[in-house]
């Protein structure tokens, strides 16, 4: 208020000098002496201005204070925008990037930073479901993402593409990394000591399929690559890994 108060003063001190100015100007030019006519210059402006620059800065400064608060709901929208974000492109049970996601990022990132791509699917998950309840069927799928996660860098990507599927690109450029990452991926996963509730025991154990760089091509390509692989370990006998380039064939 005392900034608005302090506005309208001045602005009624510009609006008396200005008036007297002009008065001044008009009456030595008519060559009029009349001292009345200081005196209306003065009132005049003295009682037209500090009304009218009152309202005007009264909304001027109402505007000011509405356009600070949308600037501070638009930042709200933005953070609340970002997280809905973040949000839509994890898997709600594991953490992890969802299918949609994955591919999205993979496709990106693989131009920049060359790299393998594994996809791994948990053996017999069916049975553990049958045999252990869909309940702990869930804390051994969360046990196997937390497991891959431990097992891969932190600038590789891992993402969940299916019930009981996930899949991971590994930055690395040489070429026998994507393999032995994969070995231990599937090696720790066996080490996994995952017990229900009633204290029985679950062995479990992932099938690997991959491709070591997937920097050019189609990255649909070497994820049908990946995936034929990964139903060749499986028909090897599960837990078991097949990471090759993409120009050699499963079989
Ligand atoms: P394979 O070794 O050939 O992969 O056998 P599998 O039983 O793992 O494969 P199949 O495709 O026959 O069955 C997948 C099972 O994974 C069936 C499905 O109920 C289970 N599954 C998928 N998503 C989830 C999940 O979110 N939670 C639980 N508990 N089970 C899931
Ligand atoms: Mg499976
Ligand atoms: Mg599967």
């Amino acid at each position: 208020m005392f900034r608005i108060l302090y506005k309208c003063a001045l602005v009624t001190l510009i609006a008396i000098v200005c008036s007297l100015l002009i008065t001044g100007s008009i009456m030595s030019a008519f060559d009029m002496h009349n001292k009345m006519g200081f005196v209306i210059a003065t009132i005049c402006p003295l009682t037209i201005t500090p009304p009218i620059s009152l309202m005007v800065f009264r909304q001027s400064e109402r505007l000011r204070v509405t356009l600070l608060q949308l600037s501070q709901v638009m930042l709200q929208l933005e953070e609340t925008n970002a997280k809905l974000l973040e949000k839509a492109s994890r898997d709600s049970m594991t953490g992890l990037l969802n299918r949609e996601a994955f591919f999205t990022h993979v496709d990106r990132v693989r131009r920049q930073i060359p790299g393998s791509l594994l996809i791994i699917d948990a053996d017999h998950f069916k049975k553990i479901n049958d045999q252990h309840g869909h309940y702990n069927g869930d804390g051994a799928l969360t046990a196997i993402a937390h497991c891959i996660s431990r097992s891969i860098g932190e600038n590789d990507s891992i993402g969940r593409i299916g019930g009981e599927e996930f899949a991971v690109f590994l930055a690395t450029e040489h070429e026998d990394e994507g393999p032995a990452i994969a070995e231990i991926i599937r090696k720790d996963v066996t080490l996994i000591e995952f017990r229900t509730p009633e204290n029985e025991q679950v062995p479990l154990s992932v099938s690997i399929g991959g491709v070591i760089d997937v920097s050019t091509g189609a990255i649909a390509d070497h994820f049908q690559t990946a995936d034929r692989r990964l139903y060749e370990a499986k028909r090897n006998g599960r837990n078991c890994v097949i990471v090759k380039p993409a120009m050699k064939t499963a079989a």
